[in-house]
């Protein structure tokens, strides 16, 4: 029987943590962490999201915008917004929730977003720091699956690791955080030949695929640590996983459960990003005002 991994539980430490350090930022700098949801349209999957965001934010003590905007929305008068929300000081955190409608580019909007701000770290530049390692925010979800994988106390190093699924915002990140930890990293898509032969032999194996019953007993290797990203809905209608969690559960070692696992991890890692963003910009802040009292001095000085 495989140790279940509550990415639950572990989400309420990440927050817990993030909500101290938020208080700490507001004694400090007098700065409340804001994060601006913007949606368009009327998905109601997204709706739940935008929802489960602003009550995350809610928990941890940060301002949270959401800007609820209509399916017909330009892509200038969306730019013309995040140009907005780019410059305000409150705001330290922007995400647009995705999919956006047909007519809007999806990369032109996110590309628009400043670096400093894209918490979530989609736009062109935060991937690229994904790349090289060097990043001040981490891709959400993958952030959140290392955390899971971390807690099972599963050295990563030297490990074979395989991930189903090379999506930009899942598959692509999740390897290279893999890999910047030094485990021997498979990536596996629609066109991979010999899959479950690859995923046997797997010690970590991640799936984000978005179908349910997809990862079946004799993908697994006996004793892996198997990470479900998928969210998808079975044939009641319930929320389910990739993996078909009953036959897998007692080969795996460790296995996330479908909801309770990397869902909420998620959202964590994205409060965890706007802190960040928001101590950055704190600390920014505040060094101007020093730097501007400096040469005001300067000037009273010379008068
Ligand atoms: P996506 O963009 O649709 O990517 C799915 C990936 O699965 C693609 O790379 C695709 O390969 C691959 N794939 C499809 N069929 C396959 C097959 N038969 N064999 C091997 N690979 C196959 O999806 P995504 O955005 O990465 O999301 C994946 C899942 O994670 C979805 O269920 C989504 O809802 C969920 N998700 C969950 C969270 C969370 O917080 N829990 C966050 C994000 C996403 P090709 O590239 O060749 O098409």
């Amino acid at each position: 029987m495989a140790n279940l991994i509550n990415g639950k539980e572990i989400a309420a430490q990440v927050k817990a943590e993030v909500a101290k350090d938020a208080e700490k930022l507001a004694e400090k700098f007098g700065a409340t962490p804001g994060l601006a949801v913007v949606i368009v349209g009327d998905d109601p999957a997204s709706k739940i999201y935008v929802r489960n965001k602003k009550k995350a934010c809610e928990e941890v003590g940060f301002y949270s915008e959401e800007i609820a905007l209509p399916e017909k929305t330009s892509q200038k008068e969306l730019l013309n917004l995040i140009d907005t929300l780019n410059k305000r000081v409150d705001i330290d955190g922007i995400l647009v929730q995705l999919p956006l409608p047909k007519h809007l580019n999806e990369k032109t909007i996110i590309g628009a977003i400043s670096p400093k701000k894209d918490v979530d770290a989609f736009s062109p530049f935060n991937v690229g720091r994904v790349m090289i390692g060097e990043y001040r925010f981490s891709p959400c979800t993958p952030a959140g699956v290392m955390e899971l994988i971390k807690s099972t106390g599963v050295e990563i190093a030297g490990k074979n690791c395989v991930v189903i699924g090379r999506s930009n915002i899942v598959g692509k990140p999740m390897a290279m955080m893999l890999l910047h930890e030094s485990g021997t990293v498979t990536v596996c898509h629609s066109k991979t030949q010999n899959l479950q032969e690859i995923t046997s032999k797997a010690d970590i194996l991640v799936s984000a695929v978005g179908k349910a019953n997809f990862v079946t007993a004799d993908m697994v290797k006996e004793g892996a640590v198997v990470i479900d990203v998928g969210m998808n809905h079975d044939e009641e209608g319930n929320l389910c996983g990739d993996v078909k969690f009953d036959e897998v559960e007692p080969k795996a070692g460790y296995i996330t459960p479908v909801p309770g696992g990397v869902g909420p991890m998620t959202i964590a890692m994205l409060m965890k990003n706007t802190l960040t963003a928001a101590m950055i910009n704190a600390s920014v802040v505040n060094r101007a005002a020093k730097v501007n009292k400096k040469s005001n001095a300067g000037t009273e000085n010379k008068k």
